[in-house]
């Protein structure tokens, strides 16, 4: 029988488990962190707390794993907005006109979304168990040494362990009991935890492959390297932006509004409109975290845009910050993996948030796994698509006769948000040269761009 065990319950764990499901008899996934009983943010995802928008890219691929799903997103009230479409963009060189192009995103918490796909996954999760390394040699991983965390299951001798709890996410119940006792859990492929006491009795569990999904601060490198692994090579490049993160009370029927700096890494920021009648704000460089400070903050953007909607509105919550907005890749790929490891999501590629991009990463590799089976260049690749963008980012000096262009020119915008949102690009050379030669419309003002949307009027 092969065994699969995912380390980590976060979005890329849930969903490569869920691809895993067709490619091995039975796949459990571990997680140091508990969820909560509801669409709540959670101490193992700090960055739950900030904005989370899914782009078009990850769209399709959640949808094509978990039918179904986006429409329960959309119906417990996320938010759907084509991009420039439904969105109030200025970016460096002015603001866009609303062209519809098939770049949609969708907009809501990440505790509702995390919640909703758990729900939709039906994969077993042993919470409050810390995966601390790895069994095996360098040629072969062979299992996981566990931990549990404050709160887990698996504390004590083995005959003294109170229970190991699971919860199934297709019914969200939660059962505890001797591990000899636990019949009625099944897994996804019809196993019961019942046939994995080797976790209580040893502190270990055997695996046929073990994924890493453990995200940004994943251990794995070095877990490899107690192997015999030679090290992973790692590149990583500062953002240069922090985050400050508040949410409001505001109605949904308005655009999601995006201010960029002229240059990055600068000022900037944005405005979703999520579920339960709120917005999700959040400025990018170095906000304050005070009201006044995150107020004056917002104001003093290229344009008060977002200001002057958030002077209206009712706070929902406290200013969050997030310093930890590196990009940073892996390159698990050309190291001599052993047999039976697979790393995935953050753990492997993390992008600068402003981005929106490592959820629908996760998405498309799981996507590609359920399709070819689990490869670590699979991975590779779709991480790529993310990363050269991020890292290719045009600084000061940067051609501002392509971006005036990109504001004049439908097709060559199309390619910009195809490419945003991770989904093939445009490629009409004749509109973004025409365009770029002597068709560049005047840009629009402030004005205008507002009063493109019925809300504004
Ligand atoms: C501020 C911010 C904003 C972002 N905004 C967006 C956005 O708009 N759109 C987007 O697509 N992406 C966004 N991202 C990225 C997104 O959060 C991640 O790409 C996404 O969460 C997938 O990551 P993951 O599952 O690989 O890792 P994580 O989400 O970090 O999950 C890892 C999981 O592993 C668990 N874990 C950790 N160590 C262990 C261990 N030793 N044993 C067992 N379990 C363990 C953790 O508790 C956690 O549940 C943002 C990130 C940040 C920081």
């Amino acid at each position: 029988m092969t065994r699969v065990v995912v380390l980590g319950g976060g979005l890329a764990g849930v969903l490569a488990a869920v691809a895993l499901t067709r490619h091995a008899d039975q796949v459990v996934v571990l997680e140091s962190d508990h969820y909560p009983a509801g669409p709540r943010p959670r101490r193992g995802l700090p960055q739950s707390h900030h904005n989370h928008v899914l782009v078009t890219g990850g769209i399709r691929a959640l949808d094509e794993l978990l039918p179904g799903v986006v429409d329960d997103l959309l119906n417990a009230g996320a938010h759907r907005r084509n991009m420039p479409g439904d969105c109030l963009i200025f970016s460096g060189e002015g603001w866009f006109h609303r062209v519809r192009t098939e770049a949609d995103l969708i907009a809501c918490s990440r505790p509702l979304l995390d919640e909703v796909v758990r729900r939709h996954a039906g994969i077993e999760v042993v919470q409050g168990v810390r995966a601390a390394g790895l069994t095996g040699d360098a040629g072969k991983v062979t299992g996981v040494r566990v931990a549990t965390t404050p709160g887990g299951t698996l504390a004590g001798r083995p005959s003294e362990v109170a229970g190991l709890r699971a919860t199934t996410g297709a019914s969200g119940s939660q059962t505890t009991g001797r591990p000899s006792e636990v019949t009625g859990l099944r897994t996804t492929t019809g196993a019961t935890l019942a046939d994995l006491p080797d976790i209580a009795r040893t502190g270990l569990i055997r695996a046929d492959l073990v994924v890493d999904a453990t995200g940004r601060r994943s251990q794995a490198p070095g877990w490899l390297a107690a192997l015999g692994v030679p090290a992973i090579e790692e590149v990583r490049v500062p953002s240069g932006v922090s985050y400050a993160t508040r949410l409001y009370e505001g109605p949904g029927d308005i655009p999601a509004v995006m201010v960029h700096p002229k240059y990055a890494p600068a000022r900037g920021g944005t405005l979703f409109p999520i579920e339960g009648g709120r917005w999700i704000v959040t400025m990018t460089g170095d906000p304050p975290l005070d009201e006044a400070g995150f107020l004056a903050y917002a104001r003093e953007l290229r344009d008060p845009v977002i200001a002057d909607l958030i002077a209206k509105a009712k706070p929902a919550g406290p200013i969050r910050p997030c310093h930890d907005t590196a990009n940073r890749r892996r390159y698990f790929e050309n190291a001599e993996l052993p047999e039976g490891f697979l790393a995935v999501g953050d753990s492997v590629v993390t992008v600068n948030p402003v981005y929106s991009h490592g959820m629908s990463v996760a998405a498309m590799t799981a996507s590609r796994i359920a399709k070819e089976g689990p490869g670590q260049r699979a991975v590779a690749e779709v991480a790529d698509r993310s990363w050269r963008m991020a890292v290719a980012e045009p600084r000061k000096g940067g051609n501002a006769k392509v971006g005036r262009a990109v504001l004049s020119s439908p097709g060559l915008a199309a390619e910009l948000f195809h490419g945003q949102a991770l989904i093939p690009a445009v490629r009409d050379h004749h509109a973004v040269f025409r365009a770029m030669v002597d068709d560049l419309a005047e840009p629009l003002t402030a004005e205008q761009a507002i009063s493109q949307f019925a809300w504004a009027r």
